[in-house]
């Protein structure tokens, strides 16, 4: 996600990061690993709900275990079973379920768990839109959107990035929306009353916080592909598929640029990307990213955003990699993504631009990142301790980690910085 530089002038006083009895976050142990989730919900987007299953693939690392702990969010629960369909003893506050199975996993064995529930329009994570009284004119969707802990409100899962199955969508809504989720597109099914499923894969591990999927009445415009993968973007009815391409027919290019830079290809079927009102900045999603329809441009603004949306493009594409390709253990350790998506801003401007455009993109990162030590607080790029993991999220993280990142190029060299992106193409990030 990108993080806006605003110019505000206010001095707010000097601050701790965190509250006085902010605690240590870490990783939970993963004795009982989360290794694939079908999720198979009917969308009912008159009445905002989800409804249906999800089966979770538990694999066990080592002998003894009985019980997994998903969060599950204000979840309407009808069912629990085992994978046999057999019911499961389980324990739910609202928040947490923890299913316990009467046998101990052996190490290496792998189970089922079946969660049949429904959710009705979630505070949060998961967004709903219809027409309606006063707002005869609101588009229809219904659209996710969770970094950093927000799956939870309709998908029962580990909400956290040590935790990355594959994915299966089943999706079933109106015939007459669009479907989109992370993944390849193998199938959609129509049905007899007026709906369709459409079944998306997703090959390659995916933590819960690049989950994602969105339905509505959207236009399209499809802009070719990149080396046999299909780009196209998405919005609603208000816009014209024109001003899609305004806005993002720099992605064909950017993709070319970064995947010759970085040295390796794009490891995701597909590059898509969609815009909804409400959204409040971009998410890289994996193969689906999400965007606020505010940078869908026409002609007058497009000569004022245009280099914005170009660099906020830029910066989740970079995610493709750093974040979603390489995924940051915890949430601790998001420099690996934030700092990294921002450093490749200052790269594009570099080769594409000029390097008077790349100077001061880097004067604006260390400005922006020394405000913020100045002014309000100064904390290591890397910390356990923080109140929630969103606080994580600022400007020491965006522009201080990618000033680091300069400095490292610059002690490095170029060769030698750039040598690095070898690990990359590693079989181990899949
Ligand atoms: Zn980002």
């Amino acid at each position: 996600m990108p993080i806006m530089h605003d110019a505000c002038g206010c001095r707010a006083a000097a601050r701790d990061f965190a509250l006085s009895g902010a605690e240590a976050h870490y990783p939970p142990d993963l004795e009982l690993e989360p290794t694939h989730l079908e999720i198979d919900l009917r969308l009912d987007l008159v009445e905002q709900t989800a409804q249906g299953t999800v089966t979770t693939t538990v694999d066990a690392r080592r002998a003894g275990p009985r019980a997994v702990r998903l969060h599950a969010v204000d979840f309407e629960l009808l069912a629990v079973r085992d994978g046999g369909g057999r019911s499961l003893t389980y324990r739910y506050d609202g928040r947490v379920l923890v299913a316990t199975w009467a046998e101990p996993f052996a190490a290496g064995e792998s189970r089922q768990l079946q969660i049949d529930y429904r959710v009705q329009r979630p505070v949060t994570g998961l967004f709903f839109s219809k027409p309606g009284p006063g707002a005869e004119n609101a588009p229809w969707f219904a659209a996710t959107d969770h970094e950093t802990e927000r799956a939870r409100h309709w998908l029962p899962c580990v909400d956290l990035p040590n935790v990355r199955p594959r994915l299966d969508f089943k999706l079933r809504a109106d015939a007459r929306f669009t479907i989109l989720a992370n993944g390849a597109l193998l199938a959609e099914t129509g049905h007899d009353d007026g709906s369709k499923t459409a079944h998306y894969r997703l090959e390659q591990r995916c933590p819960s916080y690049l989950t994602c999927f969105a339905i509505g009445e959207f236009v399209r415009f499809e802009d070719g592909e990149h080396q046999g993968k299909p780009i196209a973007y998405f919005a609603t009815k208000e816009f014209e598929p024109s001003h899609l391409k305004r806005s993002f027919g720099r992605t064909p290019e950017m993709l070319t640029w970064l995947t010759k830079k970085l040295g390796c290809e794009l490891p995701y079927p597909k590059y898509y990307q969609f815009a909804l009102p409400g959204f409040g900045g971009a998410m890289e999603n994996i193969s689906l990213v999400s965007w606020d329809d505010v940078f869908v441009l026409d002609e007058r603004l497009a000569e004022e955003w245009s280099w914005l949306v170009d660099q906020i493009n830029i910066h989740e594409m970079a995610h493709t990699y750093f974040g979603d390709w390489v995924v940051c253990r915890d949430f601790a350790h998001a420099w690996l993504k934030e700092s990294w998506a921002t450093y490749i801003e200052s790269c594009w401007l570099e080769d594409n631009v000029s390097r008077d455009e790349a100077d001061y993109d880097f004067f604006a990162n260390a400005s922006a990142y020394i405000t913020e030590a100045d002014e309000r607080y100064k904390r290591p790029i890397v910390t356990r301790t923080f109140d929630h993991s969103w606080s994580l999220y600022d400007r020491h993280l965006y522009p201080g980690g990618a000033c680091r990142l300069h400095m490292l190029r610059r002690l490095l060299g170029d060769e030698v910085f750039l040598a690095c992106r070898k690990g990359l193409s590693a079989d181990v990030w899949r």
